[in-house]
């Protein structure tokens, strides 16, 4: 989120940026770069970090000892066989942008995070995850082959084949190998549309059962009570290709896409009532059984139609806690948060869960397992900031992974304690960023 008039070319600029979670805010030097040869203009040692939209909740993409270099400049679709799905497209263009131009012409990408306005390059960088993580994979999973631009070795071409250890740090790798300049992708042909099935849990537990038995749906996530009297009740969606429907209209205009700066109210709505409300409204609008007939892309960006929800945040904005349970842990530690909630009643203005199948590669957030995200609204406050320590070691005395990408309170002690082999994944990614010249507020943070 970009707070003053932003450079563009050659020209290095300050201008202030926010995190999405408006946790971290910093004056910065940012570079705007329009051609290829402009990679090359900052002197080689300078340090820098490449930005995509800024759309990551945690300052993975700029921090006052480097210079971002915001690549919206470039986001050109470069070839697209129709016969074959493949894409080869800049890293700058945004994932609402690509899917706008793809799904008319009968292709789309099966993963796509939540923000229309995340780029390509940002989604590779973070490795991120879709409507269902099971059934796709992680972003990982669609890049054919990239461009990655390395100041003093210039533009180099990577694939799982060719310089496969360099291409396989870079996706997931945040920044720190260099920028990715373009990608080719493999797309797949979308459902016409979704059949949304709701199916009501009374837990945690009991929705863990629901994810599993669902795993190949095209969308599968939940949503679940925060709040104490209910922790954990709430619906599972699954969301099957229904290709019989005629797709329900929806308005594919940019104008539709969650703005990347969201204006806060003055205070936060998420107080104890406005989350109770929040709740009842949403009990009452999902959790009846039955079937609807989903549009594809009102599937992929279902935040479009809750701008409302980030913006009654306030200025002090929130925190997401994101972790990935495994499965013979979920049970217990489902128990025992329920327990914690009880016993310190936390502002969770919502709660989701997703069912992952992965293997975790780097510092990716994968694995075999059961994600659940917690939006804390207020975090500042002493009580919410015990309840992110107290989830975190929860988290980790049941051998949960957590996601960088997400949590602001996340800290190097706790990474550390969560990944038993992250010296050897921090020093995989560090081989290619030897002199630290690409770093960040989250990489210092975390001692990356
Ligand atoms: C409302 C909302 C919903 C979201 N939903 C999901 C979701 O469902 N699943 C999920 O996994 N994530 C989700 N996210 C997180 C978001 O998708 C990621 O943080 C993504 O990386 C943001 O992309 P960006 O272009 O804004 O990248 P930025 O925030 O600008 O940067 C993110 C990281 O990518 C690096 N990067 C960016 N561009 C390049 C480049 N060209 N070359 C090299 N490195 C680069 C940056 O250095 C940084 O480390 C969500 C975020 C929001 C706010």
């Amino acid at each position: 989120m970009a707070t003053s008039a932003e450079p563009r070319g050659l020209a290095v600029g300050e201008m202030r940026l926010a995190s999405f979670d408006r946790q971290f805010a910093q004056q910065v030097r940012v570079q705007r770069p329009d051609r290829y040869r402009l990679l090359d203009a900052l002197p080689a040692d300078m340090p820098r970090i490449a930005r995509g939209a800024g759309v990551s909740y945690v300052a993975a993409s700029f921090g006052n000892e480097a210079v971002s270099l915001d690549m919206r400049g470039f986001q050109r679709l470069l070839a697209f066989d129709i016969r074959t799905g493949l894409l080869c497209v800049e890293a700058g263009a945004s994932i609402g942008d690509v899917q706008r131009f793809l799904l008319p012409r009968g292709w789309y990408l099966p993963i796509a995070p939540g923000h229309p306005r995340a780029t390509i390059g940002g989604c590779i960088a973070a490795d991120v995850h879709g409507k269902n993580p099971a059934r796709d994979g992680t972003f990982r999973a669609l890049v054919e082959e990239l461009q990655l631009h390395v100041p003093g070795r210039g533009l180099l071409s990577l694939d799982p084949h060719h310089d496969a250890d360099l291409f396989a740090a870079t996706c997931g790798g945040l920044g720190l190998t260099g920028t990715i300049t373009r990608a080719t992708l493999r797309l797949a042909r979308p459902p016409r549309a979704i059949a949304l099935r709701r199916v009501a849990v009374a837990n945690l537990a009991d929705g863990a059962r629901v994810l599993r038995e669902a795993a190949n749906a095209h969308v599968l996530y939940g949503w679940h009570d925060g709040q104490a009297a209910r922790f954990g009740s709430g619906v599972i969606n699954v969301g099957l290709a229904d290709d019989e429907a005629e797709p329900p209209r929806f308005d594919l205009s940019p104008a539709r896409d969650l703005p990347a700066t969201l204006a806060p109210l003055p205070l936060t709505v998420w107080n104890a009532r406005g989350i109770a409300l929040a709740n009842r409204w949403l009990r009452r609008r999902w959790c009846q059984p039955g079937m609807t007939a989903l549009a594809l892309p009102a599937a992929l960006f279902p935040l479009n139609d809750a701008r409302w929800y980030f913006a009654g945040y306030g200025k002090a904005g929130l925190v997401e806690l994101q972790w990935l349970i495994p499965h013979p842990r979920f049970e217990a530690f489902a128990a025992a948060l329920a327990e914690c909630v009880a016993r310190t009643r936390p502002r969770i203005a919502l709660l989701s869960s997703k069912l992952f199948d992965g293997r975790a590669q780097g510092l990716a957030f994968d694995g075999k397992g059961i994600a659940l995200a917690l939006h804390l609204a207020a975090p500042a406050a002493p009580a919410q900031h015990a309840f992110c320590e107290q989830f975190a070691q929860l988290a980790l005395a049941h051998e949960g992974r957590p996601n960088l990408i997400k949590d602001s309170s996340l800290d190097a002690s706790t990474l550390r304690a969560a990944l038993p082999d992250f010296e050897v994944r921090r020093l995989a990614l560090a081989r290619y960023n030897a002199d630290g010249r690409c770093r960040s507020e989250l990489t210092r943070r975390l001692a990356l």
